[in-house]
């Protein structure tokens, strides 16, 4: 297919949930001012927000299925998979240089202080300079508060062949290109930037990328946590002995509820309902293709009570979950040894999740949603959140392009030309984002369909060596 058709395709169903998700909070908005005071008015609402949840639905399951028609889901997926191999062979090959005496290596300390999603992030990264600057990377792990046996004992090693730190020369980042050891500092405190950050997706990858995922920086991050997450076996074994334990079964909704320390601090509080109504729209929505035997979802959250409260209130719903995992990751018990298999495994089958629900204001949920990327070609679309849009922190600025003008209708819109590049800072999920346009440097909402994303790139090297 050409670049044009899969986008378009992609567009078309972005923009029919963003048109819905803009007439039905319109809806609701009016149906709260007239409930009291105009009962007639109050049910013609009732009805077109019925009638129109089913014109979603229809228009939703009619372009899912032009692409199962299209006669091109044999190359998305054969696509999707020379894409992950031609970069799985080349973080092989950049981890196992044929000589670790000379290698040049980029050291990365594992022990950043916070949690483990943001831990990962921060090899991630670490990661992705490695590879822009063809360094091997180290991990060093030892003592770390998840694990204090260190990184090893839990996934393979990053490298075969090359794991310790020391050279003949070493320096702090950025040091020079002889520098044989280089120190990275986390990304908060990096200096100078290396163009290798994201949202950037390497320059030679671009062009099929583009074509074949809806969000190519996720799809990127995602392949980077598919090498660095390979799963030792014992990991892998009771992996699977708690899935099949629990009774892991499709179809099933990942639901993340990040509650404790982040509330009130990083993140709004979100009820079980918030939650659950999204839930059921996907259901309700998977219904119309097939019936549903049993609604299920996997359930992570740092708050135990969340589970039980879901069950009482969700019977008709089989609610997949471990309490006990809740307790090791409540704040108190949180980075001990006892608490990493529950947060491994959490991300796991969120990530095997047909769709996700959660903020994405939380790490854990950003990265159960990049691992979900190499399960399907393009699983850009499988996720609500009711807070941000996808970010990665200490990215550059994630910007859009107008291609549709705009004139501001009410206080706090923006006045939009073609053309025009806006800093996007959140989707409010009602059918406008907010942003700030660069030409005005004007910060307000406009409506989300008139933009589309930018893919960043930058000069990653191409690793022609490595796919030889
Ligand atoms: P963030 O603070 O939510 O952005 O994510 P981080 O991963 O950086 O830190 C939160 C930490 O809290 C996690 O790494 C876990 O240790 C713990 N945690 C939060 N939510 C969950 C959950 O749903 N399940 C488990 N097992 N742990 C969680």
């Amino acid at each position: 297919p050409n670049t044009q058709y899969e986008q378009l395709r992609r567009r078309i169903f972005t923009n029919a949930q963003e048109f819905w998700y803009f007439v039905h909070s319109g809806l609701v908005e009016l149906q709260k001012k007239t409930k009291d005071v105009s009962p007639d008015v109050s049910e013609s609402l009732s009805y077109m927000i019925s009638t129109g949840f089913e014109h979603k639905r229809s228009l939703v399951r009619d372009i899912a299925q032009i692409a199962e028609v299209d006669g091109y889901s044999i190359w998305r997926e054969k696509e999707s998979n020379d894409l992950s191999n031609l970069v799985q062979e080349r973080f092989a090959y950049l981890q196992n240089p044929p000589d670790c005496a000379t290698a040049k290596k980029l050291v990365c300390n594992l022990n950043k202080g916070c949690g483990y999603g943001c831990q990962l992030h921060h090899a991630v990264y670490c990661f992705m300079v490695a590879y822009g600057t063809k360094r091997t990377m180290i991990l060093k792990s030892k003592g770390w508060r998840y694990h204090t046996g260190g990184w090893e004992e839990i996934f393979k090693p990053v490298s075969e062949s090359c794991t310790a730190p020391n050279g003949a020369s070493i320096s702090n980042w950025p040091g020079n290109p002889e520098t044989q050891v280089i120190n990275l500092p986390i990304i908060d405190s990096l200096s100078p930037r290396p163009p290798f950050l994201p949202l950037a997706v390497p320059e030679d990858l671009a062009p099929r990328l583009t074509r074949l995922h809806g969000d190519p920086i996720v799809w990127w991050i995602g392949q980077i946590l598919k090498y660095l997450l390979r799963p030792q076996d014992k990991t892998q074994s009771i992996i699977q002995e708690t899935m099949t334990k629990m009774g892991f079964q499709r179809p099933i909704v990942g639901v993340h509820v990040r509650r404790t320390d982040k509330v009130g601090t990083e993140a709004s509080f979100h009820s079980i309902e918030e939650y659950m109504t999204i839930v059921e729209e996907y259901y309700n929505q998977m219904e119309l293709n097939e019936t549903v035997k049993k609604r299920r979802i996997y359930l992570a959250t740092d708050e135990p009570r969340v589970i039980q409260e879901a069950r009482t209130k969700y019977p008709h719903y089989e609610i997949l979950g471990d309490p006990s995992i809740s307790k090791t990751a409540a704040i108190s018990t949180r980075y001990s040894d006892s608490s990493l298999f529950g947060i491994v495994f959490d991300i796991h089958m969120l990530s095997m999740s047909d769709y996700l629900v959660c903020t994405f204001s939380s790490q854990v949920c950003r990265v159960a949603y990049e691992i979900m990327q190499n399960y399907y070609p393009d699983a850009s679309a499988r996720f609500r959140s009711l807070d941000d849009v996808y970010y990665y922190g200490g990215q550059n600025a994630h910007n859009v392009v107008a291609v549709l003008a705009h004139e501001p209708k009410r206080a706090g819109e923006m006045s939009i030309n073609v053309g025009d590049s806006i800093g996007i800072a959140g989707n409010h999920w009602n059918g406008l984002s907010k942003g700030m346009n660069a030409r005005t440097n004007q910060i307000a909402l406009f409506p989300g369909f008139k933009v589309k994303n930018k893919i960043e790139t930058a000069k990653f090297p191409t690793y022609s060596e490595a796919n030889s």
